[in-house]
């Protein structure tokens, strides 16, 4: 049956990384050990059929206490090698993940519920991160302030020291290379906890890239609930920022719990993105961005083009192609080759995404098409699928309208002219993404200009790199991950000064000179 090869397969994959097995596995890795956690058992589902796949113990506040000492002691030591060294041990550690690419990607699968082709890119994005931010360990200059010639004053950027990361179950792999990377290229230490519905692809990624080289306990992961285990973390005196990717409600928690340490926050949440399509745009290129757009992941991506504002004049066409193309999709195992779509990734997601939909049709919305559980799946793939569905005749004041869905959900809504398409792409509380296809370049930028949007794409969608900043306005959160943006989250300028006048200037008051 399917649940019993996904928990055989499970099961040799935790061998394979010798993260125990599937009756026992080892969800924690702290200062180079596996260890189980110590805190009550948290069941996870199959994505695929919706039964029990493996259990496993939330790792506890006597975990999160250990890892913090743990990551105390690697970044001392990762601190006494040299910057150019340090480059040297990242772009080591990421190859020792080389011939185990497969075997992360499908960790990732049976567990996310993600297609396998997808995690593959996930485990080629991490790697383009660590490449990325080990070249940066030897670049991080300071800068020399021309003040007064009394004075010589220099600013430099040193680490935090152990900073806590939390992220979500949508992309487990890449979210955590995205943040691990910069972090230990900027010289801290790292205790990460991960989503407690997604928690080995990370303990095996920490795990190979500890082999390859990077110091004992300068990454550790922890796995468990977020009021538990991630409020161990947010709370533990020892961590010196924090970096949340995940929603916007647990995103005020986090940023409350710095707030009482006075702790600062990076925030990477949700969103609510718009794909706005003006009548003379090359209609074939904006159908086929927006399908990917919101339906790639099954919709449940931070960037998911989730609104389709669509001019007047070719609304109807662009509304009846893009049903089309959705119902054309792909939706399978995660497993195989085919697949483009799989389930969501967990039942509270699937009832979530559910309700939204028939509570947006008892209000009035039309179903252009999905809604249901696909057709074409085996019978014992029950779990959490739903077939790609788009939604017409919503009103901005529709939840459906407002609020992230987090699936494979698209709402379509006319717009007259510019100013009306602004005005509705700017009318959430989001602002994480969006973009615009037209022919025109002007109307383009001028456009992109006025979107509240931290990622604006021109006649694409969701180019995204490790070398630009990335990050939100308003309920997308604050501070930027990618890019030397990204780099200088996980870093304090210290400013020196040095006295070069012939007398000393020792002053009450303000220094003299300058
Ligand atoms: P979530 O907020 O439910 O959980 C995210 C993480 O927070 C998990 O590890 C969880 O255990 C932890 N957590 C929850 N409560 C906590 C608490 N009180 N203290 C400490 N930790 C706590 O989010 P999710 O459902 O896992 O992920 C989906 C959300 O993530 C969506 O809103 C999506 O848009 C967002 N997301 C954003 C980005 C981005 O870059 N902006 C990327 C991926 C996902």
């Amino acid at each position: 049956s399917l649940d019993r090869r996904a928990r055989e397969h499970l099961d040799a994959l935790l061998h394979r990384f010798e993260m125990g097995s599937l009756d026992a596995p080892l969800t924690n890795w702290i200062g180079g050990c596996l260890t189980a956690g110590s805190g009550e058992a948290v069941t996870l589902d199959s994505p695929v059929t919706g039964n029990p796949l493996v259990r496993y113990a939330d790792a506890g506040a006597e975990r999160v206490e250990q890892a913090v000492q743990a990551a105390e002691k690697g970044q001392r030591e990762w601190m006494t090698l040299t910057a150019s060294e340090r480059g040297r041990r990242m772009n080591r550690a990421i190859r020792a993940l080389e011939g185990h690419e497969e075997a992360l990607a499908e960790l990732e699968s049976l567990v996310a519920g993600k297609p396998i082709r997808d995690c593959r890119a996930e485990v080629g994005k991490v790697r383009e991160m660590f490449e990325y931010y080990a070249g940066w360990c030897d670049k991080q200059h300071g800068e020399v302030i021309p003040v007064p010639t009394t004075h010589l004053n220099y600013v430099h950027h040193v680490p935090y020291g152990v900073v806590g990361q939390i992220t979500p179950w949508n992309a487990p792999l890449f979210t955590c290379g995205w943040q691990l990377a910069p972090a230990i290229a900027a010289g801290n230490g790292v205790v990460l906890k991960p989503s407690e519905l997604t928690p080995f692809s990370s303990v095996a990624l920490a795990r190979l890239l500890e082999q390859g080289g990077l110091p004992e306990g300068l990454i550790n992961v922890v796995n468990g609930l977020g009021p538990s285990t991630g409020a161990a973390l947010t709370d533990h005196t020892g961590i010196a920022k924090l970096v949340f990717v995940g929603s916007p409600e647990s995103g005020r928690r986090i940023a409350e719990a710095g707030a009482r340490r006075l702790v600062p926050s990076v925030l990477e949440l949700g969103g609510k993105s718009a794909n706005i399509v003006f009548a003379d745009a090359s209609l074939d290129d904006a159908v086929a961005g927006a399908q990917a757009a919101i339906f790639a992941a099954a919709g449940q991506s931070c960037v998911a083009g989730s609104r389709l504002l669509v001019q007047r004049e070719v609304f109807d066409e662009v509304a009846e192609r893009l049903a089309r193309a959705a119902a054309s999709i792909a939706v399978g195992l995660p497993g195989d080759e085919a697949t483009r779509m799989g389930p969501l990734q967990n039942a509270r997601q699937f009832a979530r995404v559910s309700g939204m939909i028939a509570e947006a049709v008892t209000a009035g919305a039309r179903l252009l098409t999905g809604g249901s559980h696909p057709e074409t799946l085996p019978e014992e793939a029950s779990g959490h699928f739903l077939s790609p569905t788009v939604l017409a005749d919503v009103t901005p004041a529709m939840r459906i309208a407002r609020e992230e869905v987090f699936g494979p959900v698209l709402v379509v809504m006319p717009f007259d002219d510019e100013a009306d398409a602004v005005r509705l792409a700017n009318g959430t509380r989001f602002g994480l993404a969006g973009a615009v296809w037209t022919r025109d370049p002007a109307r383009a930028h001028r456009v992109a200009g006025q979107l509240r949007a931290g990622t604006v794409w021109i006649n694409g969608y969701k180019a995204i790199s490790v070398m630009s900043p990335f990050g939100g306005f308003g309920d997308s959160g604050f501070g930027r991950s990618s890019g030397l943006e990204g780099l200088r989250e996980y870093t304090v300028p210290r400013s020196v000064w040095v006295e070069t006048a012939p007398e000393a200037s020792v002053a009450f008051g303000y220094g003299s000179g300058v």
